[in-house]
């Protein structure tokens, strides 16, 4: 009997000494795609950087990881900025989003030099410009655009059509109002303009139009205000492999395709071309990472469908119920047996809703068998919850053919800590 081999280790082996559910996730996977976006972006065009969107998976050791390997982050709250705090992250390199700050998150940013402040609104223009003044202190910020351009995906991961909670829209009287204002802060300092307009993207074709529309925004305000863009933060959205019809593209088809078309247009419009970032978040760890659960009852229903329960679910990968995502799976220690049956995976939660893979081709299933389902890295661990007071699983990093704990498996007193 074969045991499935992820990143080199024994998948099975894995869920015996740390048991199940178990996030596992690979540093060797990890680091591939590091080294693909230093070589085939950063090292590829000058004047870039690539920031990593932590929402997507972030620990402490996520968080020196991406430290060591010296790129940006990303971060849309205190919580996350918090992590990236507690493990010396050089906050210059660190990039602050979210449509809603709060006062205290926003306090946090100017307070530890946060290296880019995305402003979303007026509101929290006006917030930023009173903190930085009462900390006498110079902030650097982007402003988050509308480009109205819809994306091929979800409409739970779509962010950049017009109909948006996302980003200034792109309406002249607003836009301007909103460049003026920063202009004539004292304490900001306005470097150009970001946009994110979806996740898990298949094509480059909605980078490209977006780009179009902020060179035509950038001509437009160089010639009505003199304001010269220096930056602009392209966000991330670039899809993965979760099932048969989807694939992770290398990186450089999205990039380039948005490189080539910012050039010709700078040029169109006699700009300088200004530097460009990057942040990916679910194509550097979705495929790093997979779940490990152990297989407990199996009911038949005649003539209808298998259900087979596993010993987790929504609390640790909410994305099948929030958005009908869809994964791959196998029976981690049959991978050498013959496909026979047809399965539906379950989750153990109080939700009809809770089922995590329809229709799953395996072989023959019994109590105990190990299920490992793929690509589970980005948006299970960050979005987990204690629904119906479940312990987080534990997560294990696997580097070089070997393993360590990085999040301890939560306990029952932990699930009370808080509770008086
Ligand atoms: C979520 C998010 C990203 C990363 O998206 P992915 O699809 O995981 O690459 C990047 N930038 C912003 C502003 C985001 O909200």
């Amino acid at each position: 009997m074969a045991n499935f081999l992820f990143s080199n280790v024994d998948t099975v082996e894995l869920a015996k000494k740390y048991k199940t559910p178990l996030y596992v996730v690979s540093e060797d996977i990890i680091l591939e795609r590091f080294n693909e976006i230093k070589k085939d972006f950063i090292e590829k065009h000058e004047n870039t950087m690539a920031v990593y969107a932590s929402k997507a998976f972030l620990t402490k050791e996520m968080a020196r990881i991406v430290k060591r390997e010296g790129l940006g982050m990303d971060v849309v709250s205190g919580g996350e900025l918090y992590t990236a705090i507690k493990v010396d992250f050089p906050m210059e390199k660190i990039v602050f989003h979210g449509n809603n700050k709060t006062l205290d998150e926003i306090e946090m940013a100017v307070k530890y030099n946060v290296g880019r402040i995305v402003v979303d609104n007026f509101y929290e223009l006006e917030l930023l410009d009173k903190m930085a003044s009462k900390y006498k202190k110079k902030v650097n910020i982007l402003f988050r655009i509308t480009p109205g351009v819809n994306s091929h995906t979800h409409k739970y991961i779509r962010t950049g059509q017009v109909d948006s909670k996302f980003g200034v829209p792109l309406n002249e009287n607003i836009i301007y109002e909103a460049i003026l204002k920063a202009i004539n802060s004292n304490y900001i300092e306005l470097k150009g303009f970001h946009f994110h307009i979806g996740s898990q993207l298949q094509e480059s074709e909605t980078h490209v139009k977006s780009i179009k529309v902020l060179t035509s925004l950038m001509k437009e305000i160089k010639d009505e205000l003199g304001f010269i863009t220096k930056e602009l933060n392209t966000g991330g959205g670039y899809g993965i492999h979760y099932n048969g019809n989807e694939s992770r593209k290398p990186l450089s088809y999205f990039t380039d395709a948005m490189m080539e078309e910012l050039e010709k247009e700078c040029r169109k419009y006699n700009l300088e071309r200004p530097r460009v970032v990057i942040e990916p978040g679910r194509w550097v760890v979705g495929e790093a990472g997979i779940t490990l659960y152990t297989i407990g009852s199996i009911k038949n229903i005649p003539n209808v469908r298998t259900y087979v329960g596993i010993d987790g679910g929504m609390p640790d990968n909410p994305r099948p119920s929030l958005y009908d995502a869809q994964y791959e799976a196998l029976i981690a220690n049959k991978v050498d047996e013959e496909i026979t049956d047809i399965v539906t995976i379950a989750g153990k939660c109080c939700e009809s809703g809770d089922i995590l893979i329809w229709d799953l081709k395996t072989p023959h299933i019994e109590a105990g068998d190990i299920l490992a389902v793929l690509s589970t890295g980005a948006y299970n661990y960050s979005m987990a919850s204690n629904y119906n007071r479940i312990p987080r699983p534990a997560v294990v990093m696997i580097s070089k053919g070997n393993d360590r704990l990085i999040v301890k498996r939560e306990t029952y007193d932990d699930i009370l800590r808080n509770e008086i």
